[in-house]
Parts: structure tokens; C-alpha cells; sequence
């Protein structure tokens, strides 16, 4: 069995070996057992099932939440020459039928359903005369009803086993504890399955967590080194995702918004074009994400503290689902910590429930100050063991310092016991400094011992140390009151002398700033292979085009770079690739391996520029900021912004940022003849020093392009 499925591995799918544990488990499912799968994003869970539904006889059933998802997969599974389809409400009752008609004849090998749909009466007994392969279940997690993303629905899933007792079940979740784990067994009635648990750690992305400073300025610094990436930016409110979303595109950044205040077709219009757009930015509330397939999320970057661990794992996660290395990097801070405790103070809920979610609160706050390796500390939270550091996370690479913070400390405390356990860290660190000021004087606080005791230090450093020991649970937040900080049990050994503090040693802010990110493996192709990659990325994405699907589902990025390294020369070599299989080659070999032997090199170059200039365009870059970022003259850009006018790619107003009566005043001089159109030499001594003659071109495509229609 192993061999056969090692033969549709390569064929079909084009990979040489299977991950982790993927061969077991595709045994177990193609002999007819059980199985529960346990796998972080990215493991490769879709294989599991797609592998034996190939191998066995009869129609592979697939539960999936998601249309989003679905339509993926048929696609990824059509362009693999797998016959597959999506059975959702978007399909007319004549569509249906069809569908219906082809199942019957035998004619689709995977059939993907929202599970609402598997468990009426009439698919049921639909699928009762069929041959059935297997039932799939992902996202069983779904089942939870103590997960965020229970679906009542799955609940009903579990009468599969009685209704098909002799067809094999395979549940699938990226989600790791143990009670979901227990939960999805009794409720699925996969009491028979047998459980395949992989290690949630996703090696490829780098954690980086810094103290938020100036923290507009330390995402440029991140994003700067990962220009054309594509990746996600996470705030906590709507409107600060606004205000960073508007901000990356001024400063020349293609990035889009989302939130659930946005009008429900912008968000698809946004969500789309992160999908199917390369090197996009997506600016948003945890509102975005379930759904996002996107292999190539290059980084997620957190401008917020998340408020669990599970949080963080999970949205970090959506980086790096192609193995490709990855980045996850995140700015917090003491006012992150103060608003995520006030919003579960008012939050609705009991005592209890409060409770287990302020200590969640503390679990990602350690992590913050954690001083070993970040990803054994993450781990270990979802009890798993990693022997050792792993090397590839901020802690491991720059090392970290601690310093005796006992004193001090203590002086901190005293500071808030001393001044009535109600102020901010604002006016606590004046107090420390000695600063005279008005608030200080009117509480008379100058009078205090513990005024001016800290003077050797800088109000940077007491504010980093307010933070910390917020952190470490021995300083609350008063959360009745305005905020401010009061004293908690922990705080009294210390304060008592009977136990030291080491704490981590801060760099200082600029070199913070400088360093935002820099992973070591942020750049994925060197300078001199940039060339090539772009060209094999522009025949991507126009087939992708051509096909109507996203460009990972042609071949994903690995694939890519395995071409750009190992060079293939002949169609043998091509078929060698990982992820190049039998009907890919067929349909694409010959493409790539001519853009690779460098015959079809320029014209997908140009293709490339078009498609990014367009992107920049419309995501509300001027021209100049456009011709910044593509490395070229504005007169280039202009030319090119001309070309996409008249193909009606962009509208004049996405193109250019002239203001509305010079737009008018130029469109008039085009106008002013009979006849036909001017030419731009006939009207541009009008403008000369006015406006780019560049401009004059594009208003002419535009016009010409309304004439023509
Ligand atoms: P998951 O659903 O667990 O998040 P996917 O099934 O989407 O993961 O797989 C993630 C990526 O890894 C996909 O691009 C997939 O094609 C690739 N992949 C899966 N298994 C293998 C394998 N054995 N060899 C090479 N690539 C694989
Ligand atoms: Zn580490």
C-alpha cells in the first residue's frame, strides 16, 4: 500500500517523500481505519486525505467550513488533474443537478461540502448508493464547543459512523489541546481511531518580540527589509488598522485594511486580492484569518499584544504554511497590557471565566519577558518538550542579557505603595527622577522618601521596568480606577528581602528601532537570482491569470526556488522538481523551462513591472512614490500608467494625484478640438512646468479609452 501511495505522491502531486508522519497515516486511512490528525498549519494535513481518497475506490467526501477553503482546493486539485468539487450554496439548482449527474457517473474522485449540507436527509441518502472512498473531516476542531470557531453543525457529523459504518474517517485540526483532542473523539465517535500527533512546532518562522517604542517607525524598519513580501499586520482596533493601513501605502507600501466595520464587499474585494496578488500587505483585526490558505504569508507582524498564547500561535501561524522561512515579529508594551485588562474587565462573562482568561494574559506576557528561547517557552505551554534552544528565534540568536533588578525594584514599588498604589507610570517615574512639576507638588509627593531616589537612571529605563514587573504579575493594574498601578500579593517577598529579581536587559531604543526585525533567513532569493525569480513568478502569475486561480495554485513558491536553484534543462529535469507532477509538466514544463533557458525573458519582465505598478496604483500611491519603489524613472512610470489606463486596468484617478480643477483644466485642452483627439505634443506647451508631460498621457488614454467604448 505504502508503495502505491508513494507512486500517486509523486505522479499526481509531483513530491518526492512524505512528511512526518503523512505515510502512516495515509497506510492507516487506505486500509479502511480510523484516523484523528493532529498537525500544525502547514504540516501538510490536506495529503492525508487526498492521498487515500486516490487510492481507494469510490467518491472521497471532504467537510470543510469554509467556501473559501474549498474553492481552493477543487482548484489546487483540478490543476493537479484530480477531478474534484465544491458542493456549496453559491451553486444554482441546475448546477447542483449536474453535479449530481457526474457524481452518479462516476466522474468527480473528491467531493468537498460544508457540513450542513453532508448531514441533510436527502445527501445522506444520496450518498448512501454511492461508493464512498472515505469521509474527511477537517478543521474538526470545529466540534469544540469551548473553541472559538464551533460550528453546531459538526455536531451532527457524528452519525457517520453509524449510517456508514464501513467507510474510513479522518479528522484533521491545527489545534493542540487536549480537551478539543477528547471532545472531537466523543462527538465524532472516532473512538476506533487511531491518533496521530505531530509536533506543533513550525520551524521556519522566526519569533521576534520587541518593546514597543516609536512603533510606526520599528514596522518600517521591519517592513523595509521584506519589500515585495506578502504579509499581515494585526491591531487590536478597527480604527488603528485604518490609520496603519493608510500610513503603509503613504509611505510607499502596498497595504489594504480589514475589520468587520468595513462594508462586507470591500473586505471580499481586500481578501481576494490578498490572495491572488503578489507582495500585499494585509493591515487587520484578528477578524481576518480563518480562511486564509495563502502558503506564502512571508510574515505576521503584531503592532498589539495578543491576548493568549493560542491567539498568538495561531495568527503567527498563518505565516510560513509553505515551509518557507518566515518571520513572526510583534511591538508590545505596558499600554497594551493596560487596554487588553480593562477590555476583560468589562468584558461579559463570570469570575471565573475572567479569571482563566487574565491568567492567558500573563502566559503571553511572560513570553514577552521570557529570557531563554521563545519557541521552547511556547511550546512547553502547549506541553511539549523541546530538548533544546532552538537557534531560530530573537532569544537564541541575540542572546540575552539579565541584570540584578532587586533594587531598583524595590524602589519602583515603594514608589506606587508610597504614593497611594493609584497612579500611572508617567507620573511614578517623575516621582522617581525627582521631576518638580505641578502634580507632583499639588499631591506633595516631592516630600516623599522615595522622591528623586532614582535619579540614575533614565525615565526609559524605570518605564521598561514598570513594564516588567507588570509582566511578572508583582505590579497590577488597578482596573476600578483610571489605570493605575497598585501593589499585588506576589510583590511582598521582594519587597521583604528575601528574594532577588533578574530581569532582561533592554537594548537600547535606537538600536531597537534599527533592528526590527532581521531575521537571519528574511530574504528568500539573493540579489543576483532576483532577475530570474521575478520572470518565473510573472509566467505564474499570467497563467494564474489565465486559469482564473491564484499563482500558488500553479506551483507554490518552493517549487519555484527549487527551479531558480537546481536549473532544470530538459523536461526530465523539470519533472524532478518537487511539486512538479505528472500533469503540471505536461501543462507548464515546457513554460517555465524557457523562461528558465532565458528564451522568454523579457516580455514576462515587463508583464511583471505592469502587474506590480498596478498594485502600487491602486493601493493610493503617487508616481513618484511608484517609480521609488520599482527603481525606475517617473517617466517610465508614467508611460506604463498610460498603458494600463487605455486597458482599462486603472482609472485616472487611481493613477494619478492631480488635484480636481488641473484634472479638468487638462481634459478640457484634449477636448477643446472637433473631431479626434489631440495629440499629447499639440496641448503640451499649455503645461509645460505645470504638470509631468507624462500626466498628459495618461488623461489621453483615458479619454481615448471612454471614446472608444
Ligand atoms: P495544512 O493543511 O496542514 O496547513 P497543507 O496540506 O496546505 O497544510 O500543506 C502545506 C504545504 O505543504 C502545501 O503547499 C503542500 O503542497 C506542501 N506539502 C505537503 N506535503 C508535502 C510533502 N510530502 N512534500 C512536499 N510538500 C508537501
Ligand atoms: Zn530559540
Amino acid at each position: 500500500m505504502l508503495e502505491q501511495a508513494q507512486r500517486v505522491l509523486k505522479d499526481i502531486f509531483g513530491y518526492d517523500s512524505f512528511r512526518g508522519r503523512q505515510g502512516a497515516i495515509i497506510e492507516r486511512v487506505a486500509n479502511g481505519g480510523d484516523a484523528l490528525v493532529l498537525m500544525p498549519t502547514g504540516g501538510g494535513k490536506s495529503l492525508c486525505f487526498q492521498v487515500p481518497g486516490l487510492l481507494r475506490d469510490g467518491l472521497a467526501v471532504v467537510v470543510s467550513p469554509l467556501i473559501a477553503l474549498m474553492d481552493d482546493q477543487v482548484a489546487t486539485l483540478e490543476e493537479l488533474g484530480v477531478s474534484a468539487a465544491a458542493l456549496n450554496s453559491t451553486l444554482s439548482a441546475e448546477q447542483q443537478r449536474e453535479l449530481a449527474a457526474r457524481i452518479r457517473r462516476g466522474e468527480v474522485k473528491m467531493l468537498y461540502l460544508a457540513p450542513e449540507r453532508l448531514v441533510q436527509p436527502r445527501m445522506l441518502e444520496f450518498l448512501g448508493q454511492l461508493q464512498i472512498a472515505l469521509f474527511a473531516i477537517d478543521e474538526a476542531h470545529c466540534v469544540s464547543q469551548w473553541g472559538h470557531d464551533f460550528r453546531p453543525e459538526y455536531l451532527q457529523l457524528g452519525q457517520l459512523a453509524e449510517q456508514f459504518p464501513d467507510v474510513p474517517r479522518i479528522a484533521l485540526t491545527a489545534t493542540a489541546d487536549k480537551r478539543t483532542r477528547e471532545e472531537i473523539v466523543t462527538r465524532l465517535h472516532l473512538q476506533d481511531a487511531e491518533r496521530f500527533l505531530s509536533s506543533f512546532d513550525r520551524p521556519n518562522i522566526f519569533y521576534r518580540i520587541v518593546p514597543k517604542e516609536q512603533p510606526r517607525k520599528q514596522l518600517l524598519a521591519f517592513l523595509s527589509e521584506r519589500r515585495s513580501d506578502a504579509g499581515i499586520v494585526y491591531c487590536l482596533s478597527r480604527k488603528k488598522v485604518d490609520e496603519v493601513a493608510a500610513f503603509l501605502c503613504e509611505q510607499g507600501f502596498p497595504a489594504l485594511p480589514y475589520h468587520a466595520g468595513l462594508p462586507s464587499d470591500v473586505r471580499a474585494a481586500n481578501q481576494k486580492r490578498f490572495l491572488n496578488e503578489e507582495g500585499l500587505i494585509m493591515v487587520a483585526t484578528i477578524a481576518f484569518g480563518m480562511g486564509i490558505d495563502k502558503p506564502n504569508v512571508r510574515f505576521v507582524a503584531h503592532m498589539d499584544l495578543p491576548k493568549s498564547l493560542e491567539a498568538y500561535y495561531q495568527e503567527t501561524g498563518r505565516a510560513g504554511r509553505d515551509g518557507l522561512p518566515a518571520d513572526a515579529w510583534m511591538a508590545y508594551g505596558l499600554q497594551d497590557v493596560v487596554m487588553l485588562k480593562q477590555m476583560l474587565q468589562n468584558s461579559e462573562g463570570d469570575e471565573r471565566h475572567k479569571r482563566v482568561e487574565h491568567h492567558k494574559l500573563d502566559a503571553m506576557l511572560a513570553l514577552c519577558e521570557e529570557t531563554r528561547c521563545r519557541r521552547q517557552a511556547l511550546l512547553k505551554y502547549f506541553d511539549e518538550d523541546m530538548p533544546n534552544p532552538c537557534g531560530h528565534c530573537d532569544n537564541c540568536v541575540d542572546g540575552v542579557q539579565t541584570w540584578d533588578a532587586t533594587e531598583p525594584a524595590r524602589q519602583a514599588l515603594s514608589a506606587v505603595f508610597r504614593t497611594g498604589q493609584r497612579y500611572g507610570v508617567g507620573h511614578l517615574v517623575d516621582v522617581l527622577l525627582g521631576k518638580d512639576n505641578e502634580k507632583i507638588r499639588s499631591f506633595g509627593h516631592q516630600q516623599l522618601a522615595v522622591w528623586g531616589v532614582g535619579k540614575d537612571r533614565s525615565e526609559h529605563d524605570w518605564r521598561t521596568l514598570f513594564r516588567q514587573l507588570v509582566a511578572r504579575g508583582l505590579a497590577d493594574i488597578d482596573l476600578e480606577g483610571y489605570g493605575g498601578l497598585r501593589l499585588s500579593e506576589t510583590c511582598r517577598p521582594l519587597l521583604r528581602g528575601e528574594v532577588t529579581l533578574e530581569l532582561r536587559r533592554e537594548l537600547k531604543p535606537q538600536t531597537v528601532a534599527r533592528s526590527g526585525g532581521g531575521s537571519p533567513a528574511s530574504q528568500l532569493v539573493r540579489a543576483d537570482e532576483r532577475e530570474q525569480w521575478e520572470a518565473l513568478r510573472a509566467l505564474r502569475r499570467k497563467l494564474a491569470e489565465e486559469h482564473g486561480v491564484p499563482p500558488y495554485v500553479i506551483f507554490p513558491d518552493s517549487t519555484l526556488l527549487e527551479m531558480l536553484r537546481s536549473q532544470p534543462q530538459s523536461m526530465s529535469d523539470m519533472a524532478r522538481v518537487s511539486g512538479v507532477g505528472a500533469r503540471k509538466l505536461e501543462r507548464y514544463g515546457e513554460a517555465f523551462l524557457e523562461v528558465l533557458g532565458g528564451t522568454a525573458e523579457a516580455a514576462p519582465v515587463v508583464a511583471d513591472i505592469r502587474h506590480e505598478l498596478i498594485s502600487l496604483a491602486r493601493a493610493g500611491m503617487t508616481p513618484s512614490q511608484i517609480a521609488g519603489q520599482l527603481k525606475c524613472t517617473e517617466k517610465n512610470v508614467y508611460s506604463l500608467l498610460a498603458e494600463a489606463i487605455a486597458a482599462q486596468q486603472l482609472s485616472l484617478e487611481q493613477a494619478l494625484d492631480l488635484p480636481e480643477d488641473l484634472m479638468a483644466e487638462v481634459q478640457d485642452a484634449f477636448l477643446d478640438g472637433e473631431g479626434e483627439l489631440p495629440p499629447v505634443a499639440a496641448v503640451a506647451e499649455l503645461f509645460a512646468g505645470r504638470v509631468p508631460e507624462g500626466v498628459l498621457y495618461c488623461v489621453r488614454a483615458a479619454l481615448q479609452s471612454e471614446f472608444e467604448v
